[in-house]
């Protein structure tokens, strides 16, 4: 299990005295090391943002329906996922490590996330979205910058994240008024596991609320391979370098 680093060329010696690795096929420094240890490659692992998740074990693709709010179609949409993962973060000059599972007590819980920016989902992923669900890298007036989106699949009108995961009525949101609404919309939804073999830097956003564990409880859970290798578990390589 490698942990691939964004290493500047300049800074190639620094990370090489580290213990960075380089893999010439994928042109990259990576290490093989425990968790407890990434804050030592914090500044390989934020390439310029303030914050990483390094994902681990499996990502997740999540697929459900929704009412487009223009046409009132039900339309395909998908999401992104998480299960274990660390999370570094800077606070007040140090490096801060969250574990995912210190906050919850089943040692594995699904966590809806979310990008819209396209170039922070795995190259293969993305092609497996593109090629499922009616999605659009497309200029947004309202956020002033081009953002990725699922898109209805009948009069085309964007359905941006606020619709697909925040509302209460969003498909993918646990924030039910009771168990039995919850518990229905759960078993509308599938979830694609990917199994990783590689620790992913990712900069996706994460949410959380107590009735996560409505996840793998209801919706139906597929696996999802995106290497054409037997045992199906994709390499930093197999979601990164793809034709
Ligand atoms: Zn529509």
């Amino acid at each position: 299990m490698s942990l691939y680093l964004y290493v500047p060329y300049s800074q190639k010696e620094e990370a090489k005295k580290l213990g960075a690795k380089w893999n010439p096929g994928a042109k990259k420094w990576y290490v093989n090391c425990s968790c407890e240890h990434y804050d030592k490659y914090s500044q390989w692992l934020f390439n310029g943002n303030s914050s990483v998740i390094v994902a681990m074990d499996e990502l997740f693709i999540i697929d459900g329906k929704m009412r487009c709010w223009r046409c009132g179609a039900l339309t395909k949409v998908f999401g992104l996922g998480l299960n274990n993962f660390v999370r570094l973060f800077a606070h007040e000059g140090k490096v801060i490590t969250e574990y995912s599972h210190e906050f919850i007590t089943t040692h594995s819980l699904f966590r809806l996330a979310y990008t819209d920016k396209i170039k922070y989902i795995p190259p293969a992923m993305l092609r497996y979205i593109e090629s499922n669900y009616n999605v659009k890298n497309q200029y947004s007036k309202s956020k002033k910058r081009v953002v990725f989106a699922n898109h209805c699949e009948k009069c085309m009108a964007r359905l941006g994240n606020w619709y697909v995961y925040d509302r209460n009525e969003s498909p993918f949101s646990t924030e039910a008024s009771n168990g039995r609404e919850l518990q229905s919309r759960m078993e509308c939804l599938t979830i694609k596991c990917i199994p990783i073999y590689d620790e992913i830097p990712l900069f996706w956003k994460c949410s959380y609320t107590p009735n996560d564990f409505a996840y793998f409880e209801y919706a139906k859970i597929e696996n999802l391979s995106l290497t054409n290798k037997k045992d199906g578990i994709a390499s930093y390589s197999d979601l990164y370098l793809i034709d």
